[in-house]
């Protein structure tokens, strides 16, 4: 166990970093964040940062010195800097996972190797006979480093005249009829407990809006979870594990990536569940008891992209919205600026004498 007043550093300072480092302070943990850029929003909210690159063996040393365990925000870490931190302090999920979960066919293959469905995909050799192997319509993605539908093309009817030079996936064009994810946590005794299915809406392969719970059949909700339970043990994870599935049009999950950290799609939970996934994974990582994930209001979260943020003084009026803003210096197009949950089943009622 890993105490209260104990240091829990934490890899990546984004959004995801800033939430994580906001639960463990409301925990009674300190937290040090590591990260090579400059405007990192989890500085702001850590009780110290380190901004060095992830290969700087010296600042990586001094990090893992300073803290009593290592997590991390987003899966993209290189391998060696894993390494290095695991030789002195643990590092939760392990290494081994964050390998898996960087790389689409690999994550893909983990998941069919182990009974989970996919849609049909293939390690580009050949576009042209990939796409005869797997048929149009279908997506051609970056096996590695792609996030938000950066680094897709989909293939309609006609092969683009393109040269591969990344590692890459093709995959069958879904027609879903949603999408949804679920969250699962795991401690270091393998005790298990998973956030309700939530469903998810995406634009320009960017998540829009989460529904938690999600609109679909209660036998679909639990299969997913089921499953993401399934693939957490299999890869022993100490941690939280995301698993994001399409749902097909006769009702069948296939599996579509996975991330073992804090996800956008659980961002509904710091408001609309008693345990936020952030609270969760500190739990997980420091081997607490994992708290109730019992969701006791629905909640809608929408993400607020870009510029969106300039303009999201109007949602403080409204008493069903909580608002989430992650203080990032540039505005960019589509950039995830912050959220808000709107508590769909919270009712203020008038004072009444
Ligand atoms: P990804 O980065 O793989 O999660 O892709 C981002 C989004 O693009 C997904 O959430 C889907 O909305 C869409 N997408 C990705 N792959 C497929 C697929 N094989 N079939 C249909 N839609 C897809």
């Amino acid at each position: 166990m890993i105490p209260p007043g104990s240091t829990i550093g934490i890899f990546g300072g984004g959004q995801l970093g800033r939430m994580t480092a906001l639960a463990a302070a409301a925990m009674g943990y300190h937290t040090h964040v590591y990260c090579p850029a400059s405007d990192s929003p989890a500085f702001h909210v850590s009780s110290a940062y380190t901004q060095a690159e992830y290969t700087d063996e010296k600042a990586l040393s001094a990090f893992a010195k300073a803290v009593d365990v290592v997590t991390f925000e987003f899966e993209n870490v290189p391998a060696g800097a894993i390494e290095f931190l695991a030789r002195s302090v643990p590092v939760r999920p392990r290494g081994e996972i964050l390998h898996i979960s960087q790389n689409r066919l690999r994550e893909k293959s983990f998941a069919s190797a182990h009974g989970v469905k996919t849609a049909p995909f293939v390690e580009v050799k050949d576009l042209k006979s990939d796409v005869d192997v797997i048929g149009m319509p279908c997506i051609l993605k970056t096996a590695e480093l792609g996030y938000d539908g950066k680094g897709q093309i989909f293939i309609e009817d006609k092969i683009p005249d393109i040269e591969i030079s990344f590692s890459s996936i093709l995959e069958s064009f879904v027609p879903f009829q949603t999408e949804v994810s679920s969250i699962v946590a795991r401690s270091p005794d393998g005790t298990m407990m998973g956030f309700p299915t939530v469903e998810n809406v995406h634009e320009k392969g960017i998540l829009r809006t989460t529904y938690a719970p999600a609109r679909v059949d209660k036998r679909i909700a639990l299969e997913a979870e089921r499953l993401t339970r399934h693939l957490a043990e299999k890869l022993d994870l100490v941690g939280l594990l995301t698993v994001e599935y399409f749902v097909t049009q006769t009702g069948e999950l296939l599996f579509n990536e996975m991330a073992p950290r804090p996800h956008n799609s659980g961002h509904w939970s710091l408001d609309g569940c008693v345990t936020s996934q952030f609270e969760q994974l500190i739990r997980a990582i420091c081997g607490l008891p994992l708290g109730s994930t019992r969701l006791h209001t629905p909640t809608v979260m929408e993400n607020l992209l870009g510029d969106e943020c300039l303009s999201s003084e109007r949602y403080l009026d409204d008493p069903n919205i909580k608002l989430h803003l992650y203080a990032k210096e540039a505005i960019k197009q589509g950039r995830k600026m912050g959220h808000l949950n709107r508590l769909e089943s919270f009712v203020v009622k008038p004072v009444t004498t």
